[in-house]
């Protein structure tokens, strides 16, 4: 690993400011993804600001939803009581992540901000675009398995590889952040990550310098009926190949109103829109669950390596509104 300096903030405009006069720095936070990509000479800043002491670290109820703070802990957010009773979906997707000891170190802001999985990008003796702007896509004609089915571009297929943030997705979730100027600004989960097109180097939209200060939930009438589901080659400690977060209002058999984000498929968090225009006001039953899945999966592109993921989303898509649904769909 290379030398680096290493800065301990004691607030958040110090914070940022220490990152605006350096175009070399970076956050530290739980450290439990920055630090792999340092020692493989993936990243290397050469000054880390450690955000891990500043007292952004809030669950509490505000505005009729949720204020999470941005350096909460991911075990504490998916345990506290506001979450589990109000936002299961993302307890749920939080819980279906890394090991509890990562869970315990991660923070919400480091997951918003994770870096892909892609083993090429790990390999630094690969080409890769998103590590090294035109070197070219080890995985475009390499072993593309893991990727990505929607959102694509020739220069990179990867896929963001967060649980926590497909829940977000689905909630309709709302990152605040901090620049050095002390101006915030407040980002819908939407708008937040990008696809690759031509600059796959930039994950999301955030400026260099600027920290999340947290995360804003509104109030949710899903909690009764929503289910993460997460598909993974083995039941722990792995990224998944297709997740799903389902939430369903239900008015007696009829969905008022549904939200399917699907995970390990894009470069972002994929909302299905067309599975969600589908149920609205039909009926929760299987049949219609399995039109909503063929409509969510009808534009996937498959890559040479991935095409079983399309299938394995229409299932995956099923069963997770079926469990939404608490075994009650027709
Ligand atoms: C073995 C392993 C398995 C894993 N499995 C999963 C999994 O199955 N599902 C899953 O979702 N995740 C998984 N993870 C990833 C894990 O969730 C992330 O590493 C973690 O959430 C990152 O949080 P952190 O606080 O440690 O971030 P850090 O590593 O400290 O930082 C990550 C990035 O975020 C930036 N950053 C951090 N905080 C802020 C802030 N407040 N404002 C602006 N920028 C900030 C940093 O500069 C850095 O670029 C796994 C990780 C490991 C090591
Ligand atoms: S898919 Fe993206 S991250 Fe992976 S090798 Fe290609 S450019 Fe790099």
């Amino acid at each position: 690993m290379r030398p680096f300096k290493y800065n301990r903030a004691p607030d958040a405009r110090t914070a940022t400011k220490a990152l605006s006069a350096n175009p070399q720095a970076m956050f530290i936070a739980g450290g439990t993804n920055i630090i792999d990509l340092m020692r493989e000479g993936v990243e290397h800043p050469d000054e880390l600001v450690d955000v891990s002491r500043l007292v952004l670290t809030q669950i509490k109820a505000a505005g009729g939803g949720v204020s999470i703070g941005a350096l909460a802990k991911n075990t504490d957010t998916a345990n506290h009581p506001l979450i589990r009773q109000g936002y299961p979906l993302l307890s749920q997707a939080i819980l279906a992540g890394a090991s509890p000891q990562i869970r315990n170190m991660a923070t919400n802001g480091g997951n918003l901000l994770q870096r892909t999985r892609c083993s090429y990008f790990y390999d630094v003796s690969t080409p890769c675009n998103k590590r090294e702007p035109g070197s070219g896509c080890g995985a475009i004609g390499g072993i593309n398995r893991n990727h990505a089915i929607f959102g694509a571009s020739d220069k990179c297929v990867a896929v963001n590889p967060s649980d926590m943030c497909v829940a977000l997705a689905a909630l309709n979730a709302t990152i605040n952040v901090q620049g050095a100027d002390g101006k915030t600004r407040a980002i819908p989960i939407a708008d937040f990550h990008r696809l690759p097109g031509d600059t796959p180097e930039k994950d999301h939209n955030l400026q260099h310098g600027e920290l999340i200060t947290s995360i804003d939930l509104s109030k949710s009438n899903f909690a009764a009926n929503s289910y993460y589901l997460k598909v993974r080659d083995r039941s722990s400690y792995a990224f998944a190949l297709v997740s799903v977060a389902a939430a369903l209002e239900l008015s007696g058999g009829t969905i008022k109103n549904a939200r399917i984000a699907l995970g390990g498929v894009a470069h972002k968090p994929w909302r299905a829109t067309e599975a969600e225009s589908f149920l609205t006001g039909k009926s929760a039953t299987e049949e219609n669950f399995r039109a909503a899945a063929e409509a969510a999966m009808k534009n996937a592109k498959p890559l040479e390596h991935n095409a079983f993921k399309v299938e394995l989303g229409k299932r995956a898509i099923v069963l997770a509104l079926k469990r939404a649904t608490n075994g009650k769909a027709a």
